[in-house]
């Protein structure tokens, strides 16, 4: 698995904004976004693309475009929600996928609820939003599904990770061969006794969205 720690002020800038306990909703969801914006474009250094030609008033260029199938992007629902329109912005004629997949708090193992996914993944460039890589329980697992659905290679963007996460995730998927990689604008100490990434940024999903229930 490669992994890319973002090393830019500006993306250490919002996510100062971000960790702050005194943001609020509606600035923590603008700041995700544009974060998940600077993180894409790192992303998608590797995207697959074909050569053309264009014509100019002047000459002839050679130039690229994205290549088809169009990647695939999927947000991990309920936080990845808040990264979807960052990375769009980046790449709006990708198609998107969900999977919805929940952590049981006490045993901190990832399930899916849902899905809405071709079947049929085969060779596919897929691009996970998933904001808070912490025990790797939830990416391992997503990451795993779009594997057997025969993805071709697989990179998850997360806003804030933890060694731990890291780790598990290279344990669990260091037998898979096709590309894997992680970008996250920044690598915490560690976890703490509840599974929250320390210093991190408390729940990502109550802070986009409010608490619920
Ligand atoms: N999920 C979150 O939203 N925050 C953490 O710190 C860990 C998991």
């Amino acid at each position: 698995m490669r992994l890319h720690v973002a090393n830019h002020p500006l993306i250490a800038h919002k996510l100062t904004k971000l960790r702050d306990e005194r943001t609020e909703s509606p600035t923590f969801r603008g700041l995700a976004d544009e974060l998940v914006t600077l993180l894409a474009y790192e992303a998608t250094r590797d995207v697959r693309v074909d050569e053309v030609e264009v014509q100019t008033p002047v000459a002839t260029a050679h130039g690229i475009k994205l290549a088809t199938p169009k990647p695939l992007v999927v947000p991990i629902l309920r936080a990845g929600l808040g990264m979807l329109d960052g990375m769009m912005r980046l790449l709006p004629t990708a198609e998107v996928g969900f999977l919805g997949m929940v952590r049981n708090e006490e045993t901190l193992e990832a399930s899916t609820y849902a899905e809405r996914l071709p079947d049929d993944l085969t060779g596919r460039q897929c691009y996970v939003l998933d904001p808070m890589l912490a025990t790797g329980g939830t990416l391992s697992a997503a990451i795993r599904f779009l594997v057997d659905r025969g993805a071709g290679q697989i990179t998850a963007i997360c806003l804030l990770s933890a060694p731990e996460g890291c780790s598990r995730v290279e344990d669990e998927l260091g037998g898979v061969d096709i590309p894997l990689t992680v970008v996250t604008a920044g690598m915490d100490e560690r976890l703490n006794e509840k599974g929250y990434i320390v210093p991190g940024l408390g729940d990502a999903g109550d802070r986009l969205y409010g608490l619920v229930g």
